[in-house]
C-alpha cells in the first residue's frame, strides 16, 4: 500500500504516519518527491489497515500497489532514480558508460584499459576480481590483488570501479575497493547475497539471470531496496533461448518495458548478450536508441590473449569507434553521454 501525503503535509504529520505504518507491523519506505511525499507500507497487511491509515492527518489517499514488487515500482515513485557512484551517473538524462575487461589480469592490462576507457569518454571501469566461472578449472580471478589493481586504476584515471561480488562473506572486502557492486547473472536469485548488498552503502548493478523473467528480476531488486539501498541499476545481459548464433539472446524490449514498470535505471550488456565482438557496437547503439540508461561493455588491449571472454571483448579501436557512434545516437535522442 502507499500512503500518499497531501502536498502541504507537515513533517510532524509525515513522521506520525511512519510511526502508524510501523505500528501495524509494516515497513515504511519514505519517498520524498518534488510534488508529494509518499510512504510505501510494505509487508503482510492485516484487515482494516487501509482504513486506519486513511484517517491520518495530512493523508491524501491510501492506495494498493498492484505490482508484486513494491519499492521498485513506478506506482510508488514516479521520478526516475539516478544512480551516482563516483564518476558514474546513470538514469534520467544521463547515459553511463561502463567498460573494461571481463577480468583483471595484470597491472599493465587494467591500467592500459582504464586510460583508454577514460580517453574515449567512458564513465566507469569494469573488471572482475572474483569470477563466477562455469568450470572450476577456469581462471577464477585475482581476488583481493585484483581489487587493489582496480583501486590503483581509479587513482590514476578517476573512473569509478564496477566489480562483481560472488559471495555474501566477500561483501565487506569488495565494498572497501569498489564503487559499484555487480551481482552476476548466476547470483540474481541468491537472496542472502541480495540482502547483504542491500545492507551496504555501495551502488549495485543487478544482472538478469539468463532464465529469469522480468518480474523475477524486479523482485530480486526489491530484496536490495527493502534493506534500504536504493542505488540499484538493473542490467539486461541476454537470456537463454534455442538460438545458437549468439551466446545469449539480447531482448532490447526490456528497456522500454522496464521504463514502464520501474523508476530504476536500465543498463544493457551487449558483450554477454551477443557473445561476439563484431555484434557489440551495433547492439550498443540500438540499446541507446531504445532508451537504455547505461551500457556495460567488455574491452581488452589484446582480446585474443584475454583470460576470459576474449571473443566478445572489443579491441581499443573498435571501442573508440563504438563510443563515437553511441555519443551521436545519445545526443539525437536527447541524452547526455
Ligand atoms: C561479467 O560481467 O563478466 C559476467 C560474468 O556477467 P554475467 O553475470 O552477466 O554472466
Ligand atoms: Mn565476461
Amino acid at each position: 500500500m502507499i500512503v500518499v501525503m497531501k502536498s502541504n503535509a507537515s513533517k510532524n504529520q509525515i513522521d506520525h504516519m511512519i510511526t502508524q505504518v510501523e505500528g501495524l507491523g509494516l515497513k515504511a519506505h519514505v519517498i520524498i518527491g518534488a510534488e508529494r511525499t509518499v510512504i510505501a507500507a510494505v509487508g503482510i497487511k492485516r484487515d482494516g489497515t487501509k482504513e486506519s491509515l486513511a484517517i491520518g492527518d495530512g493523508v491524501a489517499e491510501v492506495v494498493a500497489i498492484s505490482a508484486p514488487y513494491k519499492v521498485a515500482s513506478l506506482e510508488v515513485k514516479e521520478e526516475r532514480t539516478v544512480v551516482k557512484a563516483g564518476s558514474l551517473q546513470v538514469g534520467a538524462t544521463h547515459v553511463g558508460m561502463i567498460a573494461g575487461p571481463c577480468c583483471v589480469e595484470s597491472e599493465q592490462q587494467i591500467l592500459q584499459t582504464a586510460k583508454l576507457v577514460k580517453a574515449a569518454g567512458g564513465t566507469a571501469l569494469r573488471g572482475g576480481a572474483f569470477k563466477p566461472r562455469t568450470s572450476p578449472y577456469s581462471f577464477q580471478g585475482m581476488k583481493e590483488e585484483g581489487l587493489e589493481l582496480l583501486a590503483a586504476a581509479r587513482s590514476e584515471t578517476g573512473l569509478a570501479i564496477v566489480t562483481e561480488v560472488v559471495a555474501t562473506d566477500d561483501v565487506p572486502l569488495v565494498s572497501r575497493y569498489a564503487d559499484v557492486l555487480q551481482i552476476g547473472a548466476r547470483n540474481m536469485q541468491n537472496y542472502r547475497l541480495l540482502e547483504a548488498v542491500g545492507n551496504c552503502e555501495r551502488a549495485v548493478l543487478l544482472k538478469r539471470g539468463p532464465s529469469a523473467t522480468i518480474d523475477e528480476l524486479l523482485l530480486a531488486a526489491e530484496y536490495i531496496l527493502d534493506r534500504g539501498n536504493t542505488n540499484v541499476m538493473l542490467c539486461e545481459r541476454g537470456i537463454r533461448t534455442f538460438e545458437t548464433h549468439t551466446r545469449f539472446t539480447l531482448p532490447l524490449a526490456t528497456v522500454p518495458y522496464l521504463h514502464q514498470k520501474t523508476h530504476l535505471p536500465v543498463v544493457i550488456d551487449p558483450s554477454h548478450g551477443t557473445g561476439h565482438s563484431f555484434l557489440v557496437p551495433d547492439m550498443a547503439a540500438a540499446a541507446i536508441a531504445a532508451g537504455a540508461d547505461g551500457l556495460i561493455v567488455e574491452v581488452h588491449p589484446d582480446p585474443e590473449k584475454a583470460f576470459s571472454d576474449g571473443y566478445q571483448s572489443l579491441s581499443f579501436d573498435l571501442f573508440t569507434n563504438m563510443m563515437e557512434q553511441c555519443r551521436k545516437i545519445a545526443h539525437a535522442v536527447g541524452r547526455e553521454f
